[in-house]
């Protein structure tokens, strides 16, 4: 039971919250099933640099085609999945599933990086890396294929245990992302112990940040953060012109969001990135 999640222990009930409402017990047996009936997707959203406007990589975006649901989207199942045993399964899945699109696209000349989100929980599995590792020698797909984004919440757990997974997967030429940066609790110490690349703006500081002059200022901080230790700096959810612009004067690497392109299936992105300036 996550008790952070829970907040201090005094909350009110919130259907919206628990994971032990009927439909959703009943959703994470069908998504054991599913994920052997391979219902499961990956959509694809790319990062575009913001000096070049070249395609730095795209994100694999976990969807389920359950067969009576329709289309569902990660925030309906991963949560749960999270705090069930599936999520490892699950990562398995959509990790090899990844490095075998980037094995069809560069079977059609397109390298292109792709990074999957890997959650706190799958990470407290001391095997991980030897997984990832397995995966890429069983797809052939080289190390530099694959970029990990972790979100920073992992991080208030065993930093050493998580620091040394990040190291090994690093050394193997695996880039790092934390993902939605600034939301998460924990100190700032970790970002000069682990083997990172990236720091991900998260959303909600991004969305406003031409009308909020406080969520700018947190971005110009963190773009600045970043580049004097060493690491690129991506922001998502870049849903306008106006954002774009003011990313780029902030001086952050690069973008993602709706206003460039939304998540897509793989032969959309392929169309996508054949009407792109080559990178
Ligand atoms: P995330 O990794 O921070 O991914 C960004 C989310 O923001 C995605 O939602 C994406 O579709 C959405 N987004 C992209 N551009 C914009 C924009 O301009 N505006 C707004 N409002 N939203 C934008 P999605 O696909 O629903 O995924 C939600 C979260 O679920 C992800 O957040 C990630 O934490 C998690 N997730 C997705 N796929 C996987 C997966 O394969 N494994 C794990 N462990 N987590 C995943
Ligand atoms: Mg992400
Ligand atoms: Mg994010
Ligand atoms: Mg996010």
């Amino acid at each position: 039971y996550d008790v952070k999640r829970a907040g201090l222990g005094f909350g009110f009930y919130d259907a919206g919250n628990d994971p032990h409402t009927p439909r959703r017990l009943r959703l994470m047996t069908e998504l054991r099933r599913g994920l052997e009936k391979e219902e499961l997707r990956l959509h694809y959203q790319p990062k575009v640099d913001l000096a070049s406007g070249h395609v730095t990589g795209v994100e694999a975006l976990v969807r389920w085609q359950h067969p009576k649901h329709g289309l569902l989207y990660p925030d309906e199942f991963l949560p749960m999945a999270s705090r069930t045993g599936l999520i490892n399964p699950l990562t398995d899945w959509v990790l090899q599933a990844a490095l075998r699109q980037c094995m069809d696209w560069r079977a059609q000349g397109m390298r292109v990086r792709i990074a999957v989100n890997v959650d706190a929980m799958a990470f407290q599995q001391a095997d991980l890396a030897e997984r990832i590792f397995a995966l890429l020698t069983r797809t052939g797909a080289p190390a530099e294929c694959l970029e990990i984004e972790i979100t920073e919440n992992l991080l208030t757990g065993d930093l050493d245990k998580c620091s040394a997974v990040l190291a090994r997967l690093a050394d193997r030429g695996i880039t790092i992302a934390i993902d939605d940066y600034g939301t998460g609790y924990s100190s700032l110490a970790y970002l000069k112990q682990l083997s990172l690349h990236t720091l991900k703006i998260d959303k909600s500081f991004v969305m406003d940040m031409c009308h909020d002059e406080n969520d700018a200022v947190i971005v110009r901080s963190t773009v600045d953060l970043a580049h004097n230790l060493g690491y690129t700096v991506v922001a998502e959810g870049v849903e306008d012109a106006e954002i774009l612009q003011l990313l780029e004067i902030l001086g952050c690497d690069s973008a993602q969001g709706y206003h460039i392109a939304r998540p897509m299936e793989p032969d959309a992105l392929a169309a996508w990135l054949s009407q792109r300036p080559a990178g």
